[in-house]
C-alpha cells in the first residue's frame, strides 16, 4: 500500500515525501480512507503507531479540499484536543509537516504559560486549533475563540483525559461544539466512562484497532 493508494493529493504527498514517509502505518491505512468519507471514526492505538497522521492527514485534504471548493470562511474548521503540551506540541508540529504545502493555518493553545502571543495568534484567523483543554475553555469564555465554524473534531488520548482527571473539561468543550461535525475519537484503552463517552458522541463509528 501506498499513500498515493490511499487518495491522498499531490500537496500532501509531497509533503510525506520530505519526511521520508514510503508507505502508511496499520492505523494511517485504515483510517484515513474512513476520514476521508466524511465519517466519524473510533481508534484504539497508542502513541508511536503514527496516529497522529492518521488524523492529521485526511483533516488537511478535507480542508484543502474544502477551500478550492470555494469556502474560504476565516473560522476554525478542525479542533484537536490533546491531554498534554508535549502532545500538543507535537500534533502542532505534525500538521506544519504535513500541511506545508496546504497554505491552511494551524496553531497551538496550552496552559503555564502567557496566553497574549495565543490570542494574538488566534486573531489572525486559523483553520486548525490544537488545545489542551483547560486553556481551551479559558479562552473561549474569554470569547477569544469562536468554535461555530468547526466541521471536524479530534478527541485525542480520551482515555488520558480521564486519568489526568480532565474529562470534564472535555464534556464542557463538546457542549460548546457544533452538534453537526464530523469526530474522530482515539484512545489507548477503552474503560467504561471512555466507552460511554465515545457512544454518546460519535455517530455511526466506523471502528479502528492496531
Ligand atoms: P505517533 O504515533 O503519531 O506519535 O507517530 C510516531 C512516529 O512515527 C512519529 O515520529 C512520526 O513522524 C512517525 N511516522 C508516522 N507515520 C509514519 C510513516 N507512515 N512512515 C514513517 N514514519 C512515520
Amino acid at each position: 500500500m501506498t499513500f498515493d493508494q490511499l487518495g491522498l493529493i499531490e500537496p500532501i504527498l509531497k509533503a510525506l515525501q520530505t519526511e521520508g514517509y514510503t508507505e502508511p502505518t496499520p492505523i494511517q491505512e485504515q483510517s484515513i480512507p474512513i476520514v476521508l468519507q466524511r465519517k466519524d471514526l473510533l481508534g484504539c492505538a497508542q502513541t508511536g503507531t503514527g496516529k497522529t497522521a492518521a488524523f492529521a492527514i485526511p483533516v488537511l485534504q478535507l480542508l484543502h479540499e474544502d477551500r478550492k471548493a470555494g469556502n474560504h470562511n476565516k473560522g476554525i474548521k478542525a479542533l484537536i484536543l490533546t491531554p498534554t503540551r508535549e502532545l500538543a506540541i507535537q500534533i502542532d508540529e505534525s500538521f506544519a509537516a504535513y500541511g506545508r504545502h496546504t497554505g491552511l493555518k494551524h496553531t497551538v493553545i496550552f496552559g503555564g504559560v502567557s496566553q497574549v502571543p495565543q490570542v494574538s495568534t488566534l486573531k489572525h484567523g486559523v483553520d486548525i486549533l490544537i488545545a489542551t483543554p483547560g486553556r481551551l475553555l479559558d479562552l473561549i469564555e474569554q470569547q477569544f475563540i469562536n468554535l461555530s465554524q468547526l466541521q471536524i473534531f479530534v478527541l485525542d488520548e480520551a482515555d488520558r483525559m480521564l486519568d489526568m482527571g480532565f474529562i470534564h473539561d472535555v464534556k464542557k468543550v463538546i457542549a460548546k461544539i457544533p452538534a453537526k461535525r464530523q469526530t474522530l475519537f482515539f484512545s489507548a484503552t477503552m474503560p467504561p466512562e471512555i466507552a460511554s463517552l465515545a457512544n454518546t458522541i460519535l455517530k455511526h463509528p466506523s471502528k479502528v484497532e492496531v
